[in-house]
């Protein structure tokens, strides 16, 4: 039998956390923590993965990469769209458009000429599992290891997570284990404390979960709190949208295309953000909240 590799993706979130310091601090297990950057983090989540590796060891960085589909998608352009009789305008506008700029998101995103959406979620399958399994499963398995990964995953979490078993094997070889599934929040945030490591300070920010900031599935009240804290974040997304607009046959791509049920721009996405249940009417407390930004705000009780 292989050596056994104890492989565990840390997000920069909570649980994965508690998971790696549960780990080293508490069982004393020798891991390989993974982190997938998918470019589309928010800056602190960049420095609290570089703290978390200070406190508990080296971390394995991973990246998709999608030069190849992009050169793929430039040979369509040019023959494919001209064929279908796509304006000249718009093969120029998008060749333009189509060259690799090193982000994983926004890359994936002007290969594929389009945001990922709650109907068509293809990032964590793009950014997160196929990076993970090429990059690191697959060589540790050819390398003759067995390796177990670590899910940071709880059953209070949504019902899908509550039918989770704690061992699982996988077609691809490795076996699955989940330490936390019993674990509560309260748990999480304890084992942070016990051993003295700070978390993720986004979650003393109003963010319920640590991701992509913004994530596809973000709710309107997060995405308030993103707005009113992070503006950097949404013009970002803003220039994404223009430029994966430019490399779209049809000449729109939008991040929230179901979030306001109009398929409108992260701006006007926003707004909709600050109105009353329904997004008629604005919500004058909520325009008020959206200047007087506090100092902590947490959903998990973290602040004093
Ligand atoms: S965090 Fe959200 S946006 Fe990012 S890969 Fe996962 S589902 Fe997609």
């Amino acid at each position: 039998m292989g050596q056994t590799v104890n492989v565990m993706t840390v997000s920069g979130g909570k649980d994965s956390a508690a998971m790696w310091i549960y780990a080293v601090k508490e069982l004393g297990v020798e891991v390989y923590p993974v982190f997938c950057d998918t470019g589309n983090e928010h800056p602190m989540t960049y420095e609290y993965i570089d703290y978390l590796e200070s406190v508990l060891g080296p971390i394995h960085r991973v990246k998709a990469d999608f030069s190849k589909q992009i050169s793929h998608k430039r040979e369509v352009v040019q023959t494919k769209w001209r064929n279908d009789r796509v304006s000249e305008e718009i093969i120029q506008q998008a060749l333009e458009m189509l060259h690799p700029t090193g982000n994983p998101f926004l890359d994936m995103c002007l290969w594929k000429g389009r945001f990922p959406s709650t109907k068509a979620r293809f990032c964590t399958q793009e950014l997160k599992i196929i990076p993970t399994l090429e990059q690191v499963y697959i060589p540790l398995l050819e390398d003759g290891k067995e390796v177990v990964s670590w899910q940071g995953v709880r059953a209070q979490e949504s019902p899908h997570r509550a039918r989770l078993t704690e061992w699982e094997d996988t077609p691809e070889g490795y076996r699955i284990y989940r330490p936390l599934l019993k674990w509560s929040v309260e748990d999480v945030f304890e084992m942070h404390e016990r051993h003295s490591i700070k978390p993720n300070p986004l979650y003393k920010m109003g963010m319920g979960r640590v991701g992509c900031m913004p994530c596809i599935n973000c709710g309107k009240q997060e995405l308030f709190e993103i707005a009113r804290r992070f503006p950097e974040e949404v013009a970002r997304i803003a220039e994404w949208e223009e430029l994966v607009k430019k490399a779209s046959k049809r000449q729109g791509a939008t991040f929230f295309p179901t979030a306001n049920g109009q398929g409108e721009g992260v701006h006007e996405v926003v707004e909709w953000s600050k109105t009353t249940y329904g997004g008629k009417q604005y919500d004058l407390v909520k325009a008020i909240e959206f200047e007087d930004v506090p100092v902590c705000s947490s959903q998990y009780g973290l602040c004093e």
